[in-house]
């Protein structure tokens, strides 16, 4: 079974990675990032108040986090395997999702860590573009992923937009709340010998090579 946790620092690669896996492989990708990004839109009660959390970088409080992905996990194609990018976040809801899990006969296969330096992540984090039609990620600070025409998306002429907490200060913010939060996480799962690292610096292509070669292993 192909039941993965992404553990990452922002910009490593985590969105992209399970967006390329779910495409070649089909796995459901459900990141809880994306689940909250949803509930803003609708501009709820519940998704204003996200809204205020997250633009200061600061993670969303458990329960909110966890009733989005239970909800998820009972769906029928999660049988198959899923991968989680984005939860859990903390020791707390490692624990949780155990409990989760237990209930519903699943287990984790894989914990693969995207290890990334804090300036290099900067970088990426500034610069970041994205299409909100396709998905498509650019970054104006490298060149090689610069979109064609300057805010403009490659494959569907769609204008890029910019994420809200995509900023230098909650940047700072989230960096370090990874390293306090979410990295004792990486003992958490090496314990019961589930971690894999790659570097993620290298390139989209080199990483997800790498991923390939880690899920091939248990095939
Ligand atoms: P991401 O899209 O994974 O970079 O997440 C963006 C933001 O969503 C984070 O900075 C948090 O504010 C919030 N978030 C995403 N996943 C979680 C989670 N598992 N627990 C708490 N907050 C989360």
């Amino acid at each position: 079974m192909k039941n993965i946790i992404f553990i990452a620092p922002p910009a490593a690669g985590k969105g992209t990675q399970s967006k390329l896996l779910n495409e070649k492989y089909n796995i459901p990708h459900i990141s809880t990032g994306d689940l909250l990004r949803e509930e803003i839109s609708k501009g709820t009660d519940l998704g204003n108040k996200i809204a205020e959390t997250m633009n200061t970088g600061s993670l969303i409080s458990d329960d909110i986090v966890l009733g989005l992905l239970e909800k998820r996990l009972k769906d029928d194609d999660t049988n198959k395997g899923f991968i989680l990018d984005g939860f859990p976040r903390n020791t707390n809801q490692a624990i949780i999702l155990d409990e989760l899990l237990e209930k519903l006969n699943k287990k984790i296969d894989y914990v693969i860590v995207l290890d990334l330096d804090r300036e290099i992540a900067k970088k990426r984090i500034i610069g970041r573009l994205s299409c909100p039609k396709c998905g498509a990620i650019y970054n104006e600070l490298f060149e090689e992923l610069k979109p064609l025409n300057e805010g403009i998306c490659n494959i569907d002429e769609t204008q890029l937009i910019k994420r809200a907490d995509d900023n230098e200060t909650t940047f700072d913010k989230r960096y370090d709340t990874y390293i306090e939060q979410t990295s004792p996480l990486i003992d958490y799962y090496s314990n019961k010998g589930l971690i894999y690292n790659i570097d993620s610096s290298i390139s989209k292509e080199y990483t997800f090579k790498q991923i390939e070669d880690i899920l091939n292993i248990k095939e």
